[in-house]
């Protein structure tokens, strides 16, 4: 049986590593951290179906999420999103699960471990070294999956002619900061999750989910215009707590500035003897940063793919299969979005309290974050060109924006089925050329 490294044990290497070693796969994962240091002190929002596709139980606890709404940054345009059918789940709970799925599957978790480098020997990635902080290790095997994240030293220490971006630029990082505080009267806001977009003009989102125990502020900027202040973070606690009077002092958890990654999949994200599955391929609702769901829907068709290879060898072209389901299942429905979120660059709060206003930015626009297919019906094409007039000064950040538009429909779909080296080459041209 193959031999089958993970490095990370975050949620899209974990559901790889549960799906392989139920097959029979020796599957070792390293992960940086200790037991006691996994997941963190918050819960995070995904969408419900996600255990049933990767085939592992539900966690024991986990709610159904808050009905959540848009709001424009002057307070005045509420869209009210369709349900989602997302749940809440305990970040420590789920991560726990995760782990001990991995462990009643016979994976071997090794913590304590940071992963340094990849191990590559010539046009293939034969395994990876780890250090302890003391002592050095070497891994080898039939297949890295690389699921450290958006900093993964593995992606970011591949030479460059296997062709996988090494770093991601300032135009696909978000920065954000997390609170939670005492709910002291145990009031609801309606919804109770609500999302800000350019809160106090910040270029950015902010959200608050309101509930009876407690109230949890994301502040979060997009990094194009600079990393999230304390005086940014601060103005805003101070805005809530003031609309909001039964926000309480007492904190109950959170994080400091976290840095995540908010883009459509990478170009490329196998290669001879190694993928990579979320943050570290990019597999994130590029607006919101949410990456959950999509690492572990990407972790279980990257292990089916390994699993169709049989006892051949996981070169790129077996590999691209599982870049192929991805991104013809999932991948390709937030390219748009993406685009979308390149014109926060250019506009301002005015423009994107208008655009609300004059129901531009609809519920059924917005449901594209939550997996819901685009319609553009022609009455709402008459209804925007009808509000549209004093959005013209955007008409160049529009163009910017969306000027390869007419391509988009080509790039979903030629990205050839089979691998192919100079057809892979010209579709990841023209993907990133959106
Ligand atoms: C404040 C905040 C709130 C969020 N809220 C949501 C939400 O509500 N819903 C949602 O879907 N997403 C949310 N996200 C995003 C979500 O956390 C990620 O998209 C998701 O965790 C990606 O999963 P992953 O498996 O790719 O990586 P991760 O879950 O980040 O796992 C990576 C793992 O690799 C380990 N690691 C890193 N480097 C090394 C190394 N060198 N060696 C060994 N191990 C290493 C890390 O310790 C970690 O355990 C949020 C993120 C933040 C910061």
């Amino acid at each position: 049986m193959k031999k089958i490294l993970v490095g990370g044990a975050g949620h899209g290497g974990l559901s790889a590593a549960i799906v392989l070693a139920k097959k029979g796969y020796d599957v070792t994962v390293v992960e940086s951290k200790n037991p006691a240091d996994m997941g963190y002190d918050w819960h995070d929002t995904m969408p419900g179906d996600t255990f049933d596709y990767v085939g592992i139980d539900y966690p024991e606890e986990y709610e159904p999420s808050n009905r959540m709404a848009y709001v424009a940054p002057d307070g005045k345009t509420k869209v009210i999103m369709p349900d989602a059918m997302r749940i809440d789940v305990d970040r420590k709970i789920l991560i726990n699960h995760l782990i001990k799925e991995a462990e009643k599957a016979g994976v071997k978790l090794v913590f304590g471990q940071k992963v340094v480098s990849p191990t590559v020997a010539s046009a293939w990635v034969t395994g990876f070294t780890a250090t302890d902080g003391e002592k050095t290790y070497e891994y080898c095997g039939d297949l890295v999956i690389d699921a450290c994240g958006m900093n993964s030293p593995l992606r970011r220490n591949l030479p460059s002619h296997f062709g996988i971006d090494n770093e991601f630029d300032k135009q696909h990082i978000f920065d954000v900061y997390r609170i939670y505080f005492e709910n002291l009267t145990g009031e609801l806001t309606d919804p109770q999750y609500i999302v800000t977009f350019f809160n106090l003009g910040k270029p950015g989102i902010d959200w608050m989910n309101t509930n009876k125990d407690f109230v949890d502020i994301i502040v979060g900027k997009f990094e194009f215009s600079g990393e999230l202040t304390q005086e940014e973070i601060d103005a805003t606690i101070a805005k809530y707590k003031e609309q909001f009077p039964y926000i309480g002092e007492k904190v109950r958890g959170g994080t400091g500035v976290e840095r995540i990654p908010i883009r459509r999949m990478l170009p490329l994200i196998v290669a001879n003897g190694y993928a990579a599955v979320g943050d570290s391929a990019g597999m994130t609702v590029p607006l919101t940063g949410s990456g959950i769901a999509l690492s572990m829907k990407a972790g279980k068709i990257l292990a089916d793919t390994v699993i169709d290879a049989g006892d051949k060898d996981l070169a790129v072209s077996r590999l691209w299969g599982y870049q192929y389901k991805y991104f013809t299942d999932f991948g390709k429905d937030y390219v748009l979005l993406d685009l979308f979120k390149n014109l926060f660059t250019y506009i301002d709060t005015d423009d994107i309290n208008y655009i609300m206003e004059k129901e531009i930015l609809t519920a059924d626009k917005m449901a594209i974050a939550d997996g819901f297919p685009l319609k553009i019906e022609l009455s709402y094409l008459l209804h925007v060109a009808s509000v549209a007039l004093p959005l013209a000064p955007m008409v160049p950040a529009l163009l910017k924006c969306f000027k390869l538009l007419p391509l988009m429909p080509v790039a979903m779909k030629s990205i050839p089925e089979k691998y192919d080296a100079q057809k892979v080459h010209e579709w990841t041209k023209l993907y990133n050329a959106l």
